[in-house]
């Protein structure tokens, strides 16, 4: 079938007023961002709703990308002919005929916007209905429970007819929420906690901490296509990579072995606030799960938290593993994460980390360490880097 034309819902019925408006217009320039490098597409809106004008391109491929696009609720490949009964009629048909499998049941549901039209709604669904029954003597009317609803809409602008409903990923619109900062290990949980903010409307800047020699720059490569991954829900993700290795060394030599992880842990949060502010953050997002690991624990988190002052964000806190893998494998995260390079926390197992960590014994501890003079180092060596959904898409489309 060649469709003219994809039409988007979108959900989020609460939104009223100006708030609808910021939530359509975030929405345009995230189908326009995400179709403009690859497809000749148009994208219009017009009372609560938004079209892709297709222009020849393939309705298969762009509604790929659609479903990467959160704020949409569902969309469906529709077809665009003149208000003429019988065109309409004609390729109401053959819609329906080249669906697998042939439905058993239909119904077809008409709305006719321009009431210059000569039949109303209901005269029309029966036209339409009755020319279907005709042609294909195997499909039933059902008007309760259909298995396939063919939908007329009769526009100024032409009649539009599909009978496909394909859910969206939800969510809202990327930009609307405003800015978190995720940190963003190598593993597997923290690429899903940047992507379930994302859904809830967030821009997404991530922050790495790297440890060079004791972990490699291939390990920072596998940040950045984690980064790049996301990238593929919401345009660019702004990537700010930490110098570690002092502060970890620095740790190392001056703290008790149980407390590295807290006293480590504390200054990611202390520089991850900072760069927070520098960039407009709100809020850092982690990919914890309570009681996950060892550093996981209430008590951890409160040890952790005390030293900032900022919302640290967990979308994985209620979360079982298998639960995070199974998003990892859908958002394409997976096979990625679970890439053997080391990461700054696996290089620095203690046998025996401390479960119940206390934020006046961590205190104590970093009284032999020069915590403000680090931290402002760190932060002003931290370098900035974007990455762009096409600097990396062209390189994946390669293989
Ligand atoms: P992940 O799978 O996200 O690495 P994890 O289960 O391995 O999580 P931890 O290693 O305890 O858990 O890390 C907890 C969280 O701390 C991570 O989800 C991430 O948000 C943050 N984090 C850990 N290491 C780093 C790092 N090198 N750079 C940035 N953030 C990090
Ligand atoms: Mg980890």
């Amino acid at each position: 079938m060649n469709y003219d034309v994809i039409l988007i819902r979108y959900g989020e019925l609460a939104l009223k007023g100006k708030n609808r408006d910021l939530f359509e217009e975030a929405l345009m320039r995230s189908v326009k961002s995400i179709l403009r490098s690859f497809f000749k597409v148009k994208v219009r809106r017009n009372y609560g709703r938004m079209y892709v004008e297709l222009n020849g391109e393939d309705a298969q491929a762009v509604m790929e990308r659609l479903q990467r696009v959160f704020g949409i609720s569902s969309f469906s490949p529709t077809i665009q002919v003149e208000q003429d009964e019988e065109v309409i009629k004609q390729k109401a048909l053959e819609l329906v005929q080249q669906l697998q499998p042939q439905p058993r049941t239909f119904r077809v549901e008409t709305r006719r916007a321009d009431k210059r039209f000569p039949k109303t709604s209901m005269e029309m669904s029966r036209v339409v209905g009755t020319h279907i029954l005709r042609n294909l003597p195997e499909i039933k009317v059902d008007v309760h429970t259909p298995e396939v609803v063919v939908n007329v809409e009769i526009r100024v602008e032409g009649t539009f007819i599909s009978c496909e409903t394909i859910p969206g990923p939800g969510g809202l619109p990327v930009g609307v929420s405003g800015k978190v900062l995720l940190l963003l290990s190598g593993g597997i949980d923290s690429p899903v906690a940047g992507w379930m903010m994302m859904k809830r409307g967030v821009t997404l800047e991530a922050i790495h901490f790297h440890s060079y020699p004791f972990t490699s720059e291939r390990s920072l490569e596998k940040v950045r296509d984690l980064a790049h991954k996301l990238t593929r829900w919401g345009g660019t993700v702004r990537l700010h990579v930490v110098p570690f290795t002092e502060i970890q060394t620095a740790i190392r030599e001056k703290c008790p072995e149980d407390y590295l992880i807290t006293i480590m842990r504390r200054f990611m949060m202390r520089i991850s606030q900072q760069i927070a502010e520098k960039t407009g953050a709100l809020a850092l997002a982690t990919g914890e799960s309570l009681g996950q690991v060892a550093s996981q624990t209430l008590e951890s988190m409160n040890t952790i938290n005390s030293v900032v002052s900022i919302p640290i964000l967990r979308p994985l806190i209620g979360m079982d593993k298998t639960e995070i893998t199974e998003i990892s494998r859908r958002i394409d995260t997976y096979e990625l994460s679970i890439l053997p390079y080391e990461d700054c926390c696996t290089i620095f197992t203690p046998k025996n980390p401390v479960t119940r960590p206390k934020p006046h014994i961590a205190a104590r501890f970093e009284e032999n360490l020069d915590v403000d003079a680090l931290v402002a180092d760190a932060v002003n060596r931290t370098e900035v880097e974007e990455i762009t959904t096409k600097a990396r898409e062209i390189v994946t489309d390669l293989f």
